[in-house]
């Protein structure tokens, strides 16, 4: 099997190729923890699963880390404003502390209602100040940084290919002045070390060769991988906003201190869009989980959802498109439900299936082959089929239904009512079951409930 993937440093489809044929090394940059993540984010969890599952379907043994950031993430990308969790923590009258490990939970439980696998590595960035303060050092060593009144930055000039993954033209954005300098030498020159404000007492501080302060945002991505995956390692993950700003400052600061090649491919998802407009929190009015839930949406449509456009095609959500999502999903699942059959998987489809993800992943032709499958009537060895390509769908198809207690304690009070010869008030209860969408049948054994379809 050849897997092929779209890699932004090269703009192009390339075959995959591991550094290490035992262990493929993925990391993906994960959540600022001072607030939900919504579905737009979800979408960037849901692709790097995505791209795990196909690694691990193609036989790879995978090593994947996802990061949290819990410090150092301003609200201006510009190395200025004030740090998200502190702000947060304000705002909600909480530590730092408390605003990480709550939003984290929250995130990691959505992440398990979206049959998302667990990284190998959760590495959270305060955990890891040390090897950050290392990594500065090594730079600083190497003569890649400078000091300002407010931290130490890294000097982009000294770098020929500074902005290859992102195509930046240095010129225009000097001439443009687009942003904010402060003590900057060149535009795009970023902070490794801020220094504590003078007047402002901060939650999270650490002491540092440069004096009291915090890490900026890109370092902790080029410490924590390198520390989990090596100084060069296979791929990267994350959103298309990332690839400016935070990756090709990774790229830059892990290069320079290496003097090493850092990432082999890299691998961006497009975004979640809501009438057309890119989904930010910035911009509010977004959902999360738990409100898709509140509307009466299964979390796992939401991932079928997903699975529409590809990955590097912007995606439009309404709640009417996940509705239909939802409608397809529940079909898919009714009709594999009544499929009978025992025989080895299908040949043919597996192999059309096995082509679609192995094309950069194209979930939506994945899709309509399984769809295909199961409407052919002629197809054999469909259950078992459905089994191999739902380990990397993650959609629970094989999944029997599990009756809610609420469901089986109403179910039970009927049946001992009947016994009772108590006629009107079991057919009571199971008038009220039929519309919760349950029905009951009476047996030799006892009763058994069903979910209607
Ligand atoms: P953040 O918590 O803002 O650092 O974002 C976490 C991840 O979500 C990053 O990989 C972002 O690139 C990604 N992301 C943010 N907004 C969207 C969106 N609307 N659609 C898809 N991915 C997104
Ligand atoms: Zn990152």
């Amino acid at each position: 099997m050849v897997l092929k993937v779209y890699n932004t440093l090269s703009r192009k489809k390339e075959v995959f190729k591991p550094i290490n044929k035992k262990e493929v090394k993925v990391y993906t940059c994960g959540p600022t923890v001072y607030w939900y993540q919504h579905i737009g984010n979800m979408r960037a969890y849901l692709f790097s699963d995505i791209l795990k599952r196909v690694l691990l379907y193609d036989s790879y043994k995978v090593k994947h880390v996802i990061n949290i950031t819990d410090v150092g993430h301003l609200t201006s990308d510009a190395d200025e404003g004030e740090d998200k969790i502190e702000k947060a923590a304000k705002k909600e009258n909480k530590s730092a502390k408390e605003i990480a490990d709550h939003y984290f939970s929250v995130f990691d439980e959505d992440l398990k209602k979206l049959n998302v696998l667990q990284p190998d590595v959760w590495s959270k960035a305060t955990e890891h100040i040390k090897e950050q303060i290392e990594l500065i050092k090594k730079l600083e060593k190497k003569g890649y940084t400078y000091e300002t009144k407010d931290g130490i930055y890294f000097d982009t000039s000294k770098l020929k290919d500074y902005g290859k993954l992102g195509r930046i033209k240095i010129e225009k954005l000097e001439a443009g002045k687009r942003i904010a300098m402060g003590d900057k030498k060149n535009a795009t020159d970023f902070a490794l070390w801020k220094f504590s404000p003078e007047n402002e007492k901060r939650q999270q501080e650490w002491d540092s060769p440069w004096g009291v302060g915090f890490p900026g945002w890109h370092i902790e991505c080029s410490a924590m991988s390198m520390k989990y995956l090596g100084e060069h390692f296979d791929i990267h993950t994350g959103g298309e906003d990332h690839i400016q700003v935070h990756h090709t400052n990774e790229i830059a600061q892990s290069e320079s201190a290496t003097g090493k090649k850092f990432v082999n491919y890299w691998l961006h998802n497009a975004f979640l869009t809501k009438g057309g407009e890119k989904i930010s929190k910035s911009k509010g009015g977004l959902y999360t989980i738990s409100d898709l839930e509140e509307k009466g949406y299964d979390p796992i449509s939401y991932r079928y959802f997903t699975f529409t456009a590809h990955y590097r095609r912007s995606l439009n959500f309404s709640l009417a498109a996940l509705t239909d999502a939802q409608n397809s999903y529940e079909r898919l699942k009714n009709i594999i439900k009544n499929i009978k059959d025992d025989k080895k998987s299908n040949k043919k489809y597996i192999k059309e299936f096995e082509d679609a993800i192995n094309n950069d992943l194209d979930m939506p032709k994945a899709i309509s082959v399984l769809w295909k499958l199961i409407r052919d009537n002629k197809a054999a060895g469909k259950i078992d089929t459905i089994k191999k390509m739902d380990s990397v769908f993650g959609l629970d198809l094989l999944k029997k239904e599990s009756i809610p207690k609420d469901i089986l304690e109403l179910a039970k009070e009927r049946d001992k009512l009947r016994k009772e010869k108590k006629w009107n008030e079991s057919d009571k209860i199971r008038e009220k079951l039929k519309k919760k969408g349950y029905v009951v049948e009476d047996n030799e054994k006892g009763f058994s409930v069903k979910k209607l379809s």
